[in-house]
């Protein structure tokens, strides 16, 4: 880490890849993890590493939807545990929602690092650790997965990050609401999701748990109108044309 210079133009980036290192070695994350991690820079460098307004306008109707929701669950993975464990929690306590460790490779190992990582961050409960992820969810290709009866199973909105489309696509058949956090426009997570946001965890997660608190002295009507237009394609779509017109200015300036 000291070894970054102060004043290098990809500062930022290197030390959430430091993070992801550091993570690795405590068994937190797995070497997928790493590559996920690298899919999601490519795309990031292509919306200029800032939130922009697509994300934005997904942003308020997730914060809105998990405010209306009955049961929110946040999913938590290696990736989410390294780089924001504290803004997850603060994000739980704001919209009242569950925090529950859910892994693509699991391990009881790892599910209690992550778990542990969330408690030092002041987590209240971590659901999904070890025989509490008793409840199995039909999916195609990987093995049954397992998931908390009290979190995941019975949720009605999963908030999840870096998550693969398969699994995804699992949640919206059992009829959840899906709001997910993904880079990549075009991944199948993306266009399953019920809400996809598309930028990155570390900007991202911070901006909801402010959202949450901004809308929570809103009336549940008002949630209701921020929910009730949006469509998600919209959202996706003003991704791709702005990544499409970024590169096409780009290319003009050179
Ligand atoms: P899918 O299975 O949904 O089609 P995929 O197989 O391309 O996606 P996975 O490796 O399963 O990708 O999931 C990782 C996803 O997370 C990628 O789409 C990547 O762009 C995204 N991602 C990686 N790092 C971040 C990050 N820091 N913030 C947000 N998204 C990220
Ligand atoms: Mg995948």
């Amino acid at each position: 880490r000291d070894l970054i210079p102060e004043n290098h133009p990809r500062r930022e980036s290197l030390l959430i890849r430091e993070k992801l290192v550091e993570a690795m070695e405590k068994s937190i994350l797995v070497p997928q993890g790493l590559i996920a991690h690298g899919r999601g820079e490519c795309f990031d460098y292509l919306i200029g590493e800032k939130t922009q307004s697509f994300a934005e306008k997904a942003i308020e109707v997730a914060a809105a939807m998990l405010l209306l929701a009955k049961s929110p669950v946040i999913s938590v993975n290696g990736n989410m545990a390294a780089l924001v464990p504290e803004d997850l929690v603060k994000l739980a306590e704001e919209a009242n929602a569950k925090l529950e460790v859910n892994l693509f490779y699991r391990e009881v190992k790892r599910e209690r690092a992550i778990a542990e990582v969330l408690y030092k961050a002041n987590a209240k409960e971590v659901l999904g650790v070890g025989e509490d992820a008793s409840a199995t969810i039909p999916e195609l290709f990987s093995e049954r997965r397992r998931v908390s009866p009290r979190g995941i199973y019975i949720a009605d909105v999963v908030l999840l990050g870096l998550e693969d489309g398969d699994r995804t696509e699992a949640l919206v058949k059992m009829g959840k609401k899906v709001i997910a956090i993904d880079l990549n426009p075009l991944s199948r997570t993306s266009r399953t999701a019920t809400v996809t946001i598309i930028d990155n965890i570390t900007r991202a997660i911070p901006k909801l748990v402010l959202k949450v608190r901004e809308l929570k002295s809103k009336s549940r009507q008002d949630l209701i109108q921020i929910v009730s237009n949006y469509d998600n394609r919209k959202i996706i779509a003003e991704a791709l044309r702005y990544i499409s017109e970024r590169l096409n200015q780009l290319s003009l300036s050179l």
